[in-house]
């Protein structure tokens, strides 16, 4: 039988990182099995659902490269099905109109506390079988009284739930829509899903859906119920603990091969392993060795792993991402040197894509200021013909590449006899704006020859300009 997994997220807000972790084992496990990956759009809370949301939970999926076989796959279309399965299970008894008030069920919850009973419906509508005159009645359904549900769940092992645990619940509101778990348990039942992976929050409805597949006469799926992510508090991972969208982590600056490392090692180990290519997780991950406690969001572990894709991703991999921030930010590259030359000159400095593009930016415009502190440093009167001899040097090169200009710097240190610790500091200064660059080679190679020359000469004026 063909692996098919699923990833069902309702669209009430952007793709939260603990959903992008499910997500991705999800994914891991339906690419790992040869098998087929859906998405479904759990889109029934018509108040809570926004188009928005569905357009983050897709950036989200594309940009982690998390794609799918089938789908969106979107509930709010799926109504009349709904309504086949809910008028099926009436007709084989295993659901029920229940005419209920509100009154009659605060009622009956009063009741329940006062006895210190667990609060639940009482299924005082199970055997009626005349309708209450003007009252639409829900649909109940009908759940076995006795017996016990086991789940063998791949992640929290064996789950007993006794029958009596459970009520009858509802299925479908008085205006005929369908609930939660009844949509569930039709689509996972449509699709052939084989491995129903999602968070554990959801492990109180699993009983009860794995009744209504039984009433269905279906095959029930593997589940496997992966646990929350906490924030470095111990509490369940919020907006307080700071970003919690995957698109956030686009927008500070992590490369998504980082951001899903990071989350597969967030409850899953092999060994001690940290990085793992793709390939790698794919021989590796199973379902069955995800930790079955919580674990905790480590925002400095995730920088870590981010410097470590800066280092070692194929350049031409990280540029795409680079374009995106630059962009962003409404730099200009189309003067600028190729981005591929500028994250191997950058690369192993950064922490993130948005330090990379903040220590960048003079490759592709001028710079407005020199820093402070360097300028009062650098830039004396007498520095003027140090920046000019190099000038003109540099203006002779017929070749502009880091060779050429090494040795022009060194021709120029040797014709004023001055080491290139007199030399090196003003002429990036000059050249750069910062006291901080790869070397001056490579800076001045990227920057390019009509750049670097206006830019000397616009620091010799500077100089000249100072009182003296
Ligand atoms: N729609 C549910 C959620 O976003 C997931 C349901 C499921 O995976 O079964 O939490």
């Amino acid at each position: 039988m063909t692996v098919k997994t699923r990833f069902a997220p309702s669209p009430t807000g952007y793709l939260h990182i603990g959903g992008a972790r499910t997500a991705l084992y999800s994914w891991l496990h339906a690419r790992k099995m040869n098998g087929v990956f859906a998405l479904r759009i759990e889109d029934t809370d018509r108040e809570r659902s926004t188009d928005e949301s569905v357009q983050a939970i897709l950036e989200g999926m594309e940009w982690l490269g998390l794609d799918y076989d089938e789908g969106p796959i979107f509930q709010t279309h799926r109504f009349d099905r709904y309504a086949e399965v809910i008028q099926e299970l009436m007709d084989s008894g295993h659901a029920y109109h229940c005419y209920c008030s509100r009154e009659e069920l605060d009622a009956m919850r009063e009741q329940q506390w006062a006895n210190k009973e667990k609060p639940r419906y009482n299924g005082c509508c199970r055997d009626r079988t005349e309708p209450v005159e003007g009252v639409d009645p829900v649909v109940r359904f009908r759940n076995p009284l006795d017996g016990d549900v086991v789940i063998n769940d791949l992640v929290k092992g064996e789950i007993v739930i006794n029958n009596r645990e459970l009520d009858d619940l509802i299925i479908a509101r008085s205006d005929g829509t369908p609930t939660y778990n009844l949509t569930v348990v039709v689509d996972d039942l449509d699709m052939n899903i084989t491995h129903v992976i999602r968070g554990d929050d959801h492990i109180n409805n699993t009983p009860r859906q794995i009744n209504i597949m039984l009433a269905l006469g279906a095959t029930l799926p593997e589940f496997a119920h992966v646990p929350m992510i906490l924030g470095d508090d111990g509490k369940r991972l919020s907006k307080r603990h700071g970003a919690v969208g995957v698109m956030q982590y686009r927008d500070d600056g992590f490369l998504p091969e980082a951001v899903l490392n990071y989350l597969i090692r967030l409850g899953w180990a092999h060994g001690d392993q940290e990085i793992f290519t793709l390939e790698e997780m794919l021989e590796f991950f199973k379902i069955e060795d995800v930790h079955g406690a919580p674990s905790a969001f480590n925002t400095d572990k995730l920088i870590w792993m981010n410097q470590q894709y800066l280092k070692t991703l194929p350049a031409e991999n990280i540029a795409a991402q680079l374009q995106w921030h630059l962009d962003n930010q409404k730099l200009d590259t189309s003067n600028g040197p190729a981005l591929t030359d500028v994250i191997e000159a950058q690369r192993d400095r950064a922490k993130t894509l948005v330090d990379l593009v903040s220590s960048s930016r003079y490759f592709f415009e001028d710079f407005e200021a020199y820093d402070e502190k360097a300028l009062s440093k650098q830039f004396k009167p007498g520095v003027d013909a140090i920046l000019k001899t190099v000038r003109d040097q540099l203006s002779e090169l017929s070749d502009w590449n880091p060779e050429a200009i090494e040795s022009a710097i060194k021709a120029s240190c040797e014709a004023m006899d001055l080491k290139l610790g007199k030399v090196g500091p003003p002429l990036r200064l000059a050249v750069a704006g910062t006291p901080m660059s790869p070397g001056l080679d490579v800076t001045l190679s990227l920057v390019g020859r009509e750049r670097t020359l206006a830019r000397i000469d616009k620091a010799i004026a500077t100089i000249e300009a100072m009182p003296a």
